[in-house]
């Protein structure tokens, strides 16, 4: 049965209800790209899968990039001096400069104001803010809260550390039958942001707990990194493994209500653009596709010339194009159950694409087939055929040895599913079977002897 079925079978609308439930387990976590916070977040999520974790010494060189210093917080706050918290950390943590050096003075407003940030067009948001790269110190409040103070002196107080440490990512790999990959990615770098960031963490984790203990065609691997230089690290330490990876997908801003959006790899026309183009037609509204463009998320990384990996970014709304994009009005209200949950499905669909896309031979090429003498036409002639024939008489014309079942679907404007179910069907009437491997994917290895020819 295919993943997308078993996941109809189940109760979807429960499924996004765990799926919230966990975001909003993470929420809270003080997440960068360094430090503690990430490293709580990697912990919750071995709760539900076995992943491991891996901790790069400050100071290694990835590429052009070396790891930072470790950031990790524990407080901070504005007051008056003696007095209550104007603005406080514990409240909520988008409140500090991510990457703030310590520090604990008393200052006036004019020597305060130049380390705060606000967003006088959504006067009730707080924005989000980092500075990881320049040693700097801020806080991040309402543009309200920011009017209403007065001309005095303030305590400030950032108690954070920047230090020798580590940066640690997250690494799940799900052995299959092919050792070619399928990359999972996904940032886990972001405070509390919800769609930003825990929408594709919650959704990767489930959809990695989802294929677990299967028979699966490909091996699936499944990162959990920093942005960017998490990306960047991963992929100085994977050198190696990178030559297995056939399709590849950036997760992010999968949780809110906007319609998705599939941005293209580099490539542009590779089998995972298309299998996310056709499952998006046909399992959404208004779907849109993207073309490739050097800026976003980690695909910049994957796309980057040396790598020119097959990767694209799924996506609902696009990142900076809603006006929710890294504030604090990117809560959990922002993300819904439901749309969790279609986006999990939407992915498991993705996966049946990719797990069952072959190229088959008609052994009966000369003409049609006599549909009818095996049962696998309609009883009465003169009225238009169904879905399920239109699919097997695709098939079968298609089915030289050239065509994918992806290459039928897109060309007949059929579901995949409908195309893959003919297959099948075709293959036990003993009029189809599987061609042999293209001379191009031969180098592809198997685990196993007997195991199904590649694409
Ligand atoms: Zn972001």
């Amino acid at each position: 049965m295919s993943l997308q079925k078993e996941l109809d079978l189940r109760d979807l609308a429960s499924i996004g209800e765990e799926l919230h439930g966990f975001a909003a387990q993470l929420y809270p976590i003080c997440r960068s790209i360094t430090g503690n916070g990430l490293r709580k977040t990697l912990q919750i999520l071995q709760e539900r899968i076995p992943m491991q974790t891996v901790e790069v010494p400050t100071g290694t060189p990835v590429f052009d990039w070396t790891v930072p210093k470790e950031w990790n917080i524990r407080d901070a706050y504005i007051r008056i001096p003696g007095g209550e918290r104007i603005v406080d950390f514990q409240q909520n943590n988008l409140h500090v400069l991510n990457y703030s050096v310590p520090v604990h003075d008393t200052m006036p407003l004019d020597q305060l104001r130049p380390h705060l940030f606000s967003l006088p067009d959504h006067p009730n948001w707080i924005p989000y803010r980092t500075s990881y790269y320049k040693s700097n110190w801020g806080f991040c409040l309402s543009h309200n809260q920011l009017q209403a103070l007065e001309d005095r002196d303030y305590e400030v107080c950032i108690d954070s550390t920047l230090e020798d440490g580590h940066l640690t990512y997250g690494e799940y790999y799900l052995p299959g039958r092919s050792i070619d990959e399928v990359l999972i990615s996904c940032h886990s770098c972001h405070p509390s942001l919800a769609n930003d960031n825990l929408s594709g963490l919650s959704v990767a984790t489930f959809l990695a707990d989802f294929l677990s203990g299967r028979d699966l065609r490909y091996s699936y691997r499944f990162v959990f990194v920093p942005g960017t230089i998490g990306a960047i690290t991963w992929l100085a330490r994977n050198r190696e493994s990178i030559q297995h990876i056939r399709h590849g997908l950036v997760l992010s801003g999968i949780g809110d209500r906007g319609g998705f959006h599939y941005k293209k790899s580099r490539r542009g026309d590779v089998e995972i653009d298309r299998a996310a183009r056709h499952v998006l037609k046909h399992c959404s509204e208004s779907p849109e596709i993207l073309d490739f463009s050097p800026y976003g998320y980690d695909e910049r990384q994957y796309c980057s010339p040396g790598f020119n990996l097959p990767v694209g970014c799924l996506m609902r709304s696009v990142w900076g194009a809603f006006p929710e994009y890294h504030t604090s009005a990117d809560n959990l209200d922002f993300i819904q159950p439901t749309q969790l949950a279609q986006s999990l499905r939407v992915l498991a669909t993705i996966v049946d694409v990719l797990e069952s896309n072959r190229r088959y031979q008609n052994l009966n090429p000369f003409c049609e087939p006599q549909l009818g003498k095996r049962n696998l036409y309609r009883l009465t002639g003169g009225g238009s055929i169904g879905t399920e024939i239109n699919a097997c008489l695709w098939v079968l014309n298609l089915s030289d040895g050239e065509h994918s079942l992806l290459d039928i679907a897109e060309r007949s404007g059929l579901p995949f599913s409908a195309i893959r179910d003919a297959s099948d069907r075709m293959c036990q009437a003993g009029l189809l079977s599987v061609s042999p491997e293209k001379e191009n994917h031969k180098k592809s290895i198997t685990r196993a002897a007997g195991a199904e020819a590649d694409v």
